[in-house]
């Protein structure tokens, strides 16, 4: 009798290994994109689409092309979520980026009065905080302001669950300290999930501007409705042509050729009926030279003719009307 159980034991040990081990298989697929079928294939490319192109026929007031003026005020949030042991001993790396609420935003700030222009302001939760009072300048002036993580979370690392207590937190901070409710988000280093999107229309967000896959407003279908996105390019980043970073191939570029660089791409863009985003930081494009270019590209920009100077919620809110 023992011995008949112990086969009995064996066989079914045997039979359940017969159903796991190939069940077990095929989880991993996923990790082995070469056993993928087709079909599994296109259910991960299908998460998220480009829905209807939304090329405008026209701009605004006939203009043959939009403009928006974005800076993302990140303040010491991305240094602080990328390296959070560095910065706990190191003053100098949180000084570069002091730089942007101490004096950079007022700059800007400035700048934009003389050009007469409005501009939207990306902030994350974390520097509204730690960061009230030119945050509020901001507001006060007008300008548009949009969400931009809470602690400039690279959203890659995140699973939809965290992200959705990152949003949760981020939208509260703006209400509560600014009286803010965001239009729009741009995901902190331009990093975007494919549940992203679905996510910041579940939030009531009108619009995302992280994404690069048109250089007009496009939209994204989601599952929970089309998102209008305002595109962006390294193309028209300071980031990448005027931060220091040591180790990097990149030497820091001089105002001019980037005048140079951002000019054509301008004009480059008024013959395509194009959306030119430029997004700068205050911690890098506050600094005197870069405020110059800017300026100087603004007044290169409005003698052309037929451009519309708008906030990215009003280019989004045209979209919307358009479609
Ligand atoms: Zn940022």
């Amino acid at each position: 009798m023992k011995k008949a159980s112990g086969w009995a034991f064996g066989w079914a040990l045997i039979f359940l290994l017969a159903i796991v081990w190939p069940a077990s298989g095929q989880e991993q697929k996923p990790d082995k994109p070469w056993l993928l079928t087709l079909d599994q294939i296109n259910a991960i490319v299908n998460a998220v689409r480009a829905g209807k192109d939304l090329t405008p026929a026209v701009w605004p007031n006939g203009a043959k092309m939009a403009v928006a003026l974005s800076f993302d005020f990140d303040a010491e949030s991305g240094f602080l979520f990328r390296e959070p042991a560095k910065a706990r001993r190191s003053l100098a790396d949180l000084e570069e980026r002091r730089f942007g609420p101490r004096v950079g935003v007022d700059r800007i700030l400035r700048l934009l009065d003389r050009l007469k222009l409005k501009a939207t302001f990306f902030i994350p939760g974390w520097t509204v905080e730690n960061h009230l009072a030119p945050s509020k300048r901001i507001r006060d002036a007008g300008h548009e302001i949009g969400a931009h993580g809470n602690v400039h979370e690279a959203v890659s690392v995140l699973d939809e669950a965290q992200e959705r207590v990152v949003l949760a937190q981020q939208l509260a901070i703006l209400k509560d300290h600014l009286g803010v409710v965001p239009a729009g988000y741009r995901s902190p280093s331009w990093d975007v999930n494919v549940w992203t999107p679905g996510l910041l229309k579940l939030h009531g967000f009108r619009y995302d501007s992280s994404l690069m896959g048109n250089d007009v407003p496009y939209a994204l279908d989601t599952p929970h409705g089309s998102l209008t996105e305002i595109p962006v390019q390294w193309i028209m980043d300071d980031a990448p042509l005027f931060r220091h970073v040591y180790g990097s191939t990149n030497a820091i570029a001089d105002p001019g050729r980037v005048l140079q660089m951002w000019s054509k791409e301008f004009a480059a863009m008024h013959k395509e009926n194009g959306c030119f985003v430029l997004t700068c930081h205050p911690f890098i494009s506050g600094r005197a030279s870069r405020v110059a270019l800017i300026e100087d590209l603004a007044r290169f920009m409005r003698r052309q003719p037929g451009v519309w100077f708008a906030t990215c919620d009003e280019v989004a809110r045209w979209h919307e009307a358009a479609r």
